[in-house]
């Protein structure tokens, strides 16, 4: 499958091309030159099949024969080894749970997937495959997490010192291995500022080989169709039919997901984007001018985007027709204090303890149901859970949050760590001063 640019599709390139280098030259992203329709039969029996089957069923449509079948099998066995449960907290409202993986958010589909494609790709160079990352927290632990180990990668984050929760900052700090984190005396747009210095750095980019693990990139982007399906089978066995998804929304990469599965043949009902303050696209929907404004501070900080990064594939997939994307998608903005009510009343109401992002898929959800009423299940997404967000919880319920498996065992370990000033030269002789060769890595 060759891949194109939202600015020009007369640019195609291959997969790994769309993989390695995230953004075209022309700044456009890419997308599949064809939207696979995957079997209707495979569709009507879909509750028969497991995530696994299903997952590989998408990524074999989506990418063709760029990678042999075996090989994709296993990659997407390995990444997809945690589930997507749906759960109903009344006859017709459930929440699909995306925080079972390793760092406990959604971003984990993406990171474990795009991690497994580029250790794939890179397997027969000399030279390590270099990751850079910014964060301001949930992005850098699944790309930690995700590479963990994945052989001929190495990892460098950069996250602003004192701003990230302590388990992030554990997600962050104490993989060791072929992980690394760099402190940083400043602010997440600092730690961006560095990252995309060094990317554009010709001496840097000679030495070493790097690679941004942006949430823009393709292969982020195609594992989060995989628990789509996966929710709509595991309502089917249940007899529902009709499904409306209400997501939290920031970069518009999980609610974009959504989309694309839709237009591979997913019966949704409707789709409803959640956000924040930072109401871009709901007042696009609304009012048909897109007016990006510098983003707010919230609860919900996943969120904080003032300019969506993934919106022009959105408008891409409905040939920027503003009419036909509001057939389908509707999208509700809510403040903090709307948030903290929503995340009060799932407590009260279902003892359901969400993170505010979840809070504001659950206040969308229920917006949409107001408006339109009707038999179909409202299958809102949690996007992670809560025990990442304790500063954005009400400490009565957060008194109640369960810590998933595996979070214990942070605590006994040693955070590793490099502080660093805003100081570009410094990060620079940082990265130059990393070995360089794999086989001179993997002997260490
Ligand atoms: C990243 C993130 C979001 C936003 O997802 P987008 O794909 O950027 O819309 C929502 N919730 C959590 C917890 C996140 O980490």
């Amino acid at each position: 499958m060759k891949y194109y640019s939202t600015n020009n599709s007369d640019l195609r390139v291959s997969f790994q091309d769309a993989v390695f280098h995230s953004l075209p030259q022309d700044k456009g992203l890419y997308m599949p030159e064809n939207i696979p329709q995957l079997d209707p039969y495979f569709i009507r029996n879909i509750q028969q099949y497991s995530f696994q089957e299903i997952a590989f069923t998408i990524a074999k449509a989506v990418i063709g024969t760029d990678i042999p079948e075996n090989d994709l099998k296993r990659i997407v066995y390995d990444a997809i080894d945690f589930d997507a449960p749906v759960k109903f907290l009344s006859p017709e409202a459930a929440v699909l749970e995306l925080f079972h993986g390793p760092s406990f958010a959604f971003k984990d589909f993406g990171a474990r997937f795009m991690s497994r494609i580029m250790g794939y790709f890179s397997k027969d160079g000399d030279q390590l495959l270099d990751v850079l990352v910014a964060t301001s927290g949930d992005t850098g632990g699944a790309v930690a997490l995700g590479f963990l180990g994945v052989e001929g990668t190495r990892v460098t984050i950069l996250y602003p010192k004192g701003k990230v929760s302590k388990v992030q900052e554990d997600q962050l700090t104490k993989n060791g291995n072929n992980i690394r984190a760099l402190e940083v005396n400043g602010s997440f747009d600092d730690c961006q500022a560095l990252v995309k210095q060094a990317f554009n750095d010709p001496l840097l980019n000679k030495e070493l080989r790097l690679t941004s693990a942006n949430s823009i990139n393709i292969a982020r982007l195609l594992p989060q169709t995989f628990y789509y399906f996966w929710a709509y089978a595991q309502l089917r066995a249940q007899g529902m039919k009709e499904v409306v998804f209400a997501v939290p929304s920031g970069n518009f990469g999980n609610i974009g997901a959504g989309l694309l599965a839709y237009k591979m043949g997913l019966p949704v009902h409707h789709f409803v984007a959640g956000t924040n303050v930072n109401d871009t696209v709901p007042r696009f929907l609304e009012t048909g001018e897109y007016d990006p404004r510098s983003s707010k501070q919230t609860i919900s900080n996943a969120m904080d985007v003032g300019n969506p990064s993934n919106w022009v594939r959105i408008l891409d997939m409905f040939g920027e027709d503003r009419e036909s994307l509001k057939e389908l998608l509707s999208s509700y903005a809510f403040d903090d204090e709307e948030t903290k009510a929503g995340m009060q009343e799932l407590y009260e109401e279902f003892k359901y303890v969400a993170c505010p992002h979840t809070a504001i898929a659950y206040l969308a959800a229920k917006a949409y149901r107001k408006v339109h009423p009707g038999e179909y299940a409202s299958v809102f997404l949690s996007t992670a859970h809560p025990c990442k967000f304790p500063e954005a919880i009400a400490e009565e319920i957060y008194k109640d949050v369960k810590f998933p498996k595996g979070a214990e065992d942070w605590a006994g370990k040693e955070k590793q760590v490099t502080e660093l000033d805003v100081n570009y030269e410094d990060f620079r002789s940082y990265l130059l001063h990393l070995p360089r060769h794999r086989k001179f890595v993997e002997k260490l």
